[in-house]
């Protein structure tokens, strides 16, 4: 990794974390990716450059987690969903301030950094 222009998985949660959701598109097929990854899984090219999102999508499916790993088994239960963005691809997220019950597959929701600590990770809220 040595173009400074590359989303690499670093500066993807960093710019997560700046509250920006950016995937990757392969300049030679097109392909939109996130998160970013080495090789465009459609034309095996490692010829990305970054394609800012707007961070909206619907859900896609959902799973509730209700016995958590250590890190979070005092949030649970708590939804993770794979959301279709506006863009085409899906990304799995965290659900927020949405109550489990009132998940459903089509609901529209927007992302959301979700910072704790150094860490950032993906999260979705009500759209
Ligand atoms: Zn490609």
């Amino acid at each position: 990794m040595t173009d400074p222009g590359a989303v690499t998985l670093k500066r993807f949660f960093e710019r997560v974390r700046e509250g920006e959701l950016t995937g990757i598109r392969c300049t030679k097929c097109g392909a939109l990716e996130i998160p970013p990854r080495a090789l465009c899984p459609a034309c095996h090219a490692r010829a990305w450059e970054p394609a800012p999102l707007a961070g909206e999508g619907v859900i896609a499916s959902f799973t509730v987690i209700r016995v958590a790993p250590r890190a979070h088994e005092g949030a649970v239960p708590y939804a993770i969903a794979a959301v279709r963005l506006t863009e085409g691809p899906s990304v799995l997220g965290r659900v927020v301030d949405i109550p489990l019950e009132r998940l459903a597959i089509g609901l529209p929701v927007r992302f959301r950094p979700l910072v704790r600590g150094a860490e950032a990770a993906i999260g979705f809220g009500p759209a």
